[in-house]
């Protein structure tokens, strides 16, 4: 057993598998890994070496520093800074050899502003009813004449969907309307930019219709084996990355109605055996799964029992204390025949299996394999 309160293993393997069935989807559009917020938690050095293994064509994150620990982790190839910048950021993103992404005249000024010398390669960014960053399609173009006029050159034209992940419901027909708004800027750009690049999908838009691929695509949940559709990664053909793991670090037998934990928010109702685990919300293992959810534990699932606390979690083992002591306990991944997966996690947190992963605190040790 490792010194570790808890690790998460990253298999690069199933991410290499991942990205080269994301190619596959992405039917000839380049495949780009998103790996922003240390890849979505699995690690960004690593993850972005084995990506690009994988078949992925290039990287993206959302800021510069993101970038920065890229460049020093020996990654050469090329690199979009998605969000805004501000400051220095500009020109720290040119320096460290980076595509940005222009969704405003401020963007523009800052970029032209930068540029010491060699153009500054801009992304322009389209808001067809995400509702955040990027100009209205009927803008697009004078923003990109404006980025040229000020020495930049414009390499891809994006757009990004607010619903691709609804495959059914109310929301599930807005992506075509997205891609409608899109596609109708692309013969002007094609004509006015030669070469240049225009991408709109995601993980969930990729998986949901290779029409919306264009030249490009970036992925990120799919990368790590996470379904975007929040349910069963494997009828996507994703394998999950994280596996997550701890150890029993004491049992002790519990007589009825004693209490484990803050605020007693759990009672033992029979006698029974409690096992301490060194996982806590500082790990990121959410507050909100107290008395709401279950690991596993000589390969069998056991509910977390009590208040989740700062640095521990107590689970239910059942009568039988005895027979318990430093055994392996998963919180993300299989053991045996059973499995907990990160959107199993996040339904029962009213979430995401993207803050499922990224928010595996800096605390776990990150060991990669394959
Ligand atoms: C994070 C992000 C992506 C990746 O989305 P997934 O759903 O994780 O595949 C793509 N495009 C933009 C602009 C993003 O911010």
């Amino acid at each position: 057993m490792s010194d570790a309160r808890s690790t998460a293993v990253i298999d690069l393997a199933a991410l290499r598998h991942n990205v080269s069935r994301l190619v596959r989807a992405a039917a000839g559009a380049e495949m780009m890994a998103v790996v922003k917020a240390n890849a979505y938690g699995h690690g960004a050095v690593a993850c972005a070496h084995a990506a690009l293994e994988g078949g992925a064509g290039s990287l993206a994150v959302a800021s510069v520093e993101e970038a920065e620990e890229l460049r020093l982790g020996g990654v050469t190839a090329s690199i979009l800074v998605m969000s805004p910048l501000t400051g220095g950021g500009f020109a720290r993103a040119l320096a460290a050899g980076c595509e940005v992404v222009v969704g405003d005249p401020a963007g523009v000024h800052g970029m032209a502003g930068a540029s010491g010398g060699r153009p500054a390669r801009v992304h322009v960014e389209v808001d067809t009813g995400m509702g955040r960053l990027g100009v209205p399609p009927d803008g697009a173009m004078a923003l990109a004449e404006a980025a040229a006029a000020a020495g930049c050159d414009v390499v891809g034209l994006m757009t990004h969907f607010a619903t691709a992940d609804e495959r059914e419901g109310p929301e599930a027909g807005f992506m075509r309307e997205q891609l409608v708004r899109f596609r109708q800027l692309v013969p002007a750009f094609r004509d006015r930019f030669p070469g240049v690049r225009m991408h709109a999908a995601n993980s969930a838009a990729v998986l949901r219709d290779p029409d919306a691929a264009f030249d490009m695509v970036r992925c990120g949940i799919a990368v790590y084996g996470c379904s975007p559709f929040g349910g069963d990664p494997s009828d996507d053909d994703l394998v999950p990355v994280m596996r997550w793991v701890s150890h029993l670090a004491q049992v002790k037998p519990f007589t009825s109605r004693m209490s484990a934990g803050y605020g007693r928010m759990w009672r033992a109702a029979r006698g029974t055996a409690v096992g301490i685990i060194p996982v806590g919300y500082a790990d990121g293992f959410a507050r909100d799964l107290s008395n709401n959810d279950e690991v596993l534990v000589g390969g069998r699932r056991v509910p977390v029992v009590g208040a989740v606390s700062m640095d521990l979690i107590a689970v239910d083992l059942g009568p039988g204390a005895a027979e318990w002591g430093g055994e392996e306990v998963v919180i993300i991944g299989r053991q045996g025949d059973e499995r907990i997966t990160a959107e199993e996690i996040a339904r029962r947190r009213g979430s995401i299996p993207y803050e499922v992963t990224c928010a595996v605190s800096p605390r776990v040790a990150r060991v990669h394999e394959g």
